[in-house]
Formats: structure tokens, sequence, C-alpha cells
């Protein structure tokens, strides 16, 4: 049951399309749970977003109608990346929007890995 108030899951979002393999991305991680790619329109020296393979539109919604396999995976998938990357030493930030309020642009979850430079204070 679906218990997120954002719209339902548009199958022709852009990051379902990049699942699909009808658009490119530069992938820095892929396993059976999660995808990770460099964000096209990077906001820091690094900036990845890290997206589950199944279709949730929120957190909300992936909490509430993934199995625990995938929402391990993906979140196993988070950190592979973050350490991959040699983020762990200088450090990065994590952050997600969900909706409309958020700004969320792309209807599908995702969460943003920035680093690669002093991020600044967290502003709501
Ligand atoms: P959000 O506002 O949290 O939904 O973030 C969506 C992010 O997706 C933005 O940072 C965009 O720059 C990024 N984005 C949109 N299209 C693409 C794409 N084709 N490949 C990589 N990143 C994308």
């Amino acid at each position: 049951m679906r218990v997120t108030g954002l719209p339902p899951y548009d199958p022709a979002n852009i990051f379902a399309r990049i699942l699909r393999g009808e658009i490119p991305a530069k992938a820095v991680h892929e396993d059976d749970f999660a995808l990770a790619f460099h964000d096209i329109n990077p906001q820091a020296p690094v900036h990845v977003l890290v997206i589950p393979k199944g279709a949730y539109v929120s957190q909300a919604d992936f909490a509430a109608n993934a199995s625990d396999a995938e929402i391990a995976g993906f979140w196993r998938a988070v950190g592979t990346v973050a350490k991959a990357l040699g983020l762990e030493e200088k450090g990065y930030r994590i952050l997600s929007n969900m909706g409309e309020d958020a700004g969320q642009e792309v209807p599908h979850f995702h969460v943003h890995i920035f680093a690669g430079r002093r991020l600044g204070r967290m502003v709501p």
C-alpha cells in the first residue's frame, strides 16, 4: 500500500530511463539493488547520485514498499560508493529531496553525495 502523498511513480522519469539504459549515465557503481552515477550538473567537486533499482518515489515509499534486501542493499551501496571514492577521509554529505517543498526534480528516490570541498553549514 502506498504511504506517500507524493505523485505516483512515473516510469518515464529520467532515472527510470537511465536504469533501462535508454539514456547514458557516468556510472561509478552498480549492483543488484542500486546504481550510482555522476550528477549531470555537479554542485560540488564530487556530486554522485545513488538510486535504488526499484520504482520508488520517496524515502517513505521506499521504506514502506521495498523489501529488506532492497533497503539494505541500497544503503550498503551508498557506503560502498563513499568508500570507493575515498570520501571517508575528508568527509562528505548525503542529502535527499522529497516532494515539492524540497524541490525534488526527479520523482525516483535518490540520495545525493557531495564531497571534495568544505561544504559549508547546512541550511533548511
Ligand atoms: P533532485 O532535485 O533531488 O530531484 O535532484 C535531481 C538531480 O538529478 C539534479 O541534481 C540533476 O542535476 C540530476 N540529473 C538530472 N538529469 C540527470 C541525468 N540525465 N544524469 C545525471 N544527473 C541528472
